[in-house]
Parts: C-alpha cells; sequence; structure tokens
C-alpha cells in the first residue's frame, strides 16, 4: 500500500513550495481519485511520487509497502512497480512503438536484476495486451505517439502500463482529450488491471472518467494538500459545484 505523511515538496528551479504537508493512504487493491482545481498541485504529486528530479522534497514521508521510496531514483521506483501515465504523453519520432514498449519492460527487468524478456515471450505479451485495449498491428508499428490521436495514445500507455503490471499505477489526468469511446476503452483497460495486489491513483479535473473506473475514495486535493475525502458521492458533488469553495474562480 501507499502511504503518504505529511509530504512538503518544492519546484526547484524557483523554490516555490507546491505541496504543502499532505497526507494520503491508499490501501492494496483500492482505486483512489485525486479531483481538485487546476494549479492545486495535483500533477505536482504525481512527479514527486515517479521520482521527477525538478522537485525537492523538503519534508514528510512516502512508502510503497513500508518501503521508503524517497530515496530511491525514477527508474528504481518503477522497478518496485511504480507507474505513472502522463498527462501529456511524448512524442519519439525515431522510436517505434514496440521497441520503445519492450525498451521499458527490459529496463524495469534488468532493475530488478532479471534476464531480458524474450522476443517471442515479448510478442505473446504485447498481442495480448494491444487485443484487449483494441489496438491495431498497424499502430504497434508505427513511431512512438507521432501521428497518435488522443486516444490512440492513452490506450498505448494503458497497454505499457499491462505490460509492466505496476503495484502503485498513477494516471494523470489520462482522460483529458478523450471521447466517450476512447475513454471506455481505456477504463476498461484499467479496470481489467485491478488486482487485490495493486493500487491506482487516478487524478482527474471531471468526474466524467469515474462513471467508468468506479473509486472507492475520492480525495479533494487545494493548495497542496488532501483537504476532503469521502466516497464516489463527492464526485457527483464536485461536479455540480464547481471548485468555487476550494480556491478556483468560477
Ligand atoms: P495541477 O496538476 O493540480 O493543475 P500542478 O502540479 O501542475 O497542478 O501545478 C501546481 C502549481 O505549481 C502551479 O502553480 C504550477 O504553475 C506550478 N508548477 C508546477 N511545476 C512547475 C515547474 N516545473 N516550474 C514552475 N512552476 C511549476
Ligand atoms: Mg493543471
Ligand atoms: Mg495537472
Amino acid at each position: 500500500m501507499l502511504s503518504i505523511k505529511n509530504l512538503h515538496a518544492r519546484i526547484e528551479d524557483n523554490g516555490q513550495e507546491i505541496l504543502k504537508g499532505l497526507d494520503l493512504e491508499v490501501p492494496a487493491g483500492q482505486v483512489h481519485a485525486i479531483m481538485g482545481p487546476n494549479g492545486s498541485g495535483k500533477s505536482t504529486l504525481s512527479y514527486v511520487l515517479a521520482g521527477k528530479q525538478d522537485y525537492e522534497v523538503t519534508d514528510g514521508t512516502v512508502e510503497l509497502d513500508g518501503e521508503d521510496i524517497l530515496e530511491l531514483g525514477a527508474d528504481e521506483r518503477a522497478a518496485k512497480g511504480v507507474f505513472l501515465a502522463f498527462q501529456y504523453p511524448l512524442e519519439i519520432p525515431g522510436v517505434g512503438t514496440m521497441t520503445f514498449l519492450k525498451a521499458t519492460l527490459n529496463a524495469q527487468r534488468r532493475a530488478r536484476g532479471e534476464g531480458e524478456v524474450s522476443v517471442p515471450e515479448f510478442m505473446k505479451l504485447v498481442k495480448k495486451g494491444a487485443d484487449d485495449l483494441g489496438i491495431s498491428q498497424d499502430m504497434l508499428k508505427r513511431a512512438l505517439n507521432v501521428g497518435f490521436s488522443g486516444g490512440e495514445k492513452k490506450r498505448n500507455e494503458i497497454l505499457q502500463m499491462a505490460l509492466l503490471q505496476p503495484k502503485l499505477a498513477i494516471l494523470d489526468e489520462t482522460d483529458s482529450g478523450l471521447d466517450i469511446d476512447a475513454l471506455k476503452v481505456v477504463s476498461e483497460g484499467v479496470n481489467k488491471l485491478r488486482s487485490p495486489d495493486r493500487s491506482f491513483v487516478v487524478i482527474t479535473h471531471y468526474q466524467r472518467l469515474l462513471n467508468y473506473i468506479k473509486p472507492d475514495v475520492v480525495h479533494v486535493m487545494s493548495k497542496g494538500r488532501i483537504v476532503r475525502s469521502g466516497g464516489p458521492e463527492l464526485a457527483l458533488e464536485l461536479e455540480k459545484k464547481g471548485y468555487a469553495e476550494y480556491g478556483e474562480a468560477a
């Protein structure tokens, strides 16, 4: 499980504190949604959890299954099973999608001291994952994310997640820019990966995604902290009332 206590983090460049004493507990097997106004620090939280370099943790603890992960680099965290799906996926013109997927899987295996995945084993894993997500062979042959529609990029991320089998998956506004069909496919992909030993943190500005990915708990983030937690009904309330009371201009 994920346990965050009194997390404070600032931007390295300008010293601005963004996370201001954030507490969050996500038990294994649960899906927790984090909602909140723009600028409340949701993406910063996901970057800090993934170990991105531009942020400095100044106080607090983050434990995954009882182990402090703040001292680990991004690669080591990935090896421990932390997965972050980016709000804006990278386009990498020179790199084929299959090559990229294989490289991320092998990076994880190497960091775990395991051997590289064999070609037949990899092909089998990719085929299964791609079929589940409605990803075509043609798409897998193209360069990573180049010319992909919003929906194709997100499917590709979920495929990456399915291959890596994370312990903690963080989805940062993975619903942004998706039409309803793509949203359903992505949600089904996530729902298939729900399991008793995997936790999800689903960050979203809108309630819509949570119609498809049913959260166990919904948290509201405002000004760098979790300020309220409740059941799925909290998301519906936010949808109706907006974030005005949490510091966003109406
Ligand atoms: P959210 O995802 O909730 O919209 P963010 O975490 O993206 O919020 O941003 C929180 C605040 O931190 C914003 O004011 C944003 O401008 C600022 N911020 C985040 N990352 C950086 C960065 N690398 N450099 C400068 N400002 C940043
Ligand atoms: Mg934002
Ligand atoms: Mg964000």
